[in-house]
């Protein structure tokens, strides 16, 4: 994330087809379809609709469909996730909703929903930015140890972490293209298909991921250079660390930015829409979304 080093993993991975959703043991299925059942049989709660509104940017703009989709993803995603507050954070479910919200906003367009996170089975939260330890290669041989101030960070089969004074920012000032948690959840979507992520998601065919990668490096180039004339750019500098943070940057823009995203980057803009498998753009220019858009947050 922007301003915060988080863990940038820029490993090269070969595989690129979605992987089709691990089937669990019949047993161990038949349990956790019986858990959602449940779950889902019970009325959304009405203090977490104001959540979602106040928390996820556009969400006003969604229609009844995918109003209703999302109740069901957050549900399944807060149930199905360790959480856990850190540092003086005590753990609410207007946290919970917010930053599950938010994520699931990632992966409307897909059928999965929210198993496509299954590989980030924690979440924790502080309160605000925090410390941790880093190392640093110095040259072959050396290794400098220290600590750095982090907003967010995602492991690789293990937790997300985030501050909530700026998963809460993302949400409440939603348009200006910065949202920790897509950032985040993004990286998670990247490592879906290997071990590490290298920028190019596995949601994408061949062919788009070939596409994506194209687009991608000249993008970059375009962001370097942006970077080195002092010029400002809707995707933000951190982009330009290497292709994982690029696609995490970019997801932050395509999401919360939608239509600045398309007009200055169209291109880059209708892959992540055909990667993503839903266009946040035209959701906004619906007449519906417009009228709402007048009460709620954001523009973008
Ligand atoms: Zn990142």
């Amino acid at each position: 994330m922007s301003q915060s080093h988080d863990n940038c993993i820029s490993a090269i991975s070969d595989r690129r087809i979605l992987p089709s959703p691990q089937s669990p043991a019949p047993v161990f299925s038949w349990l956790r379809n019986r858990r959602r059942r449940k779950l889902l049989a019970a009325p959304f709660p009405a203090e977490w609709v104001g959540y979602l509104q106040t928390h996820v940017p556009h969400f006003t703009a969604l229609d009844e469909r995918e109003r209703r989709r999302l109740y069901d993803d957050v549900r399944i995603f807060i149930a199905e996730r360790h959480w856990e507050g850190c540092g003086s954070l005590k753990l609410t479910p207007e946290i919970q909703v917010a930053i599950a919200g938010q994520a699931c906003m990632l992966t409307l367009g897909f059928d999965e929903g929210p198993e496509l996170f299954r590989r980030a089975p924690t979440v924790l939260v502080y309160p605000a930015g925090y410390r941790a330890a880093e190392e640093q290669a110095i040259g072959d041989h050396m290794t400098l140890h220290g600590e750095a101030e982090r907003l967010g960070e995602a492991w690789h089969r293990g937790p997300v972490v985030m501050s909530w004074e700026d998963a809460r920012a993302g949400g409440t000032y939603a348009g200006d293209g910065h949202n920790l948690v897509f950032h985040e959840f993004a990286h998670v979507l990247d490592m879906l298909g290997g071990d590490s992520a290298d920028g190019v998601p596995p949601l994408a065919d061949r062919k788009m991921a070939d596409e994506w990668r194209r687009v991608m490096e000249r993008e970059l180039a375009r962001l370097h250079s942006a970077i080195r004339h002092r010029q400002r750019t809707l995707l933000d500098d951190y982009g330009a660390e290497c292709e994982t943070e690029f696609f995490a940057v970019a997801t932050e823009c395509f999401f919360d930015a939608p239509r600045d995203t398309r007009r200055e980057y169209p291109e880059l803009y209708d892959l992540l829409r055909r990667i993503y498998r839903q266009d946040p753009a035209a959701r906004l220019e619906r007449p519906e979304a417009k009228a709402s858009a007048q009460s709620g947050p954001g523009t973008g």
